[in-house]
């Protein structure tokens, strides 16, 4: 018998892929694939408008607060 804590252990020589959790490919660096890369991009590019386009608003009323 084989008991080896293999699920226990935290270490991970392999990353994975933030996207899908596949293993990475050195290519695409941390992604699995162009495809995870292109999904991780587009959904930082989106948060960051989502961001600006919200906070603009608000900022201007906390400056004149602030002054
Ligand atoms: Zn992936």
């Amino acid at each position: 018998m084989n008991a080896e804590p293999k699920s226990m252990q935290p270490e991970n020589p392999k990353r994975c892929c933030p996207i899908c959790k596949e293993p990475e490919d050195k290519k695409y660096h941390p992604f699995c694939s162009k495809r995870c890369a292109d999904i991780d991009l587009g959904r930082w590019l989106n948060e960051s408008y989502v961001i600006e386009g919200s906070d603009s608003p608000s900022t201007s009323e906390e400056d004149d607060f602030t002054d």
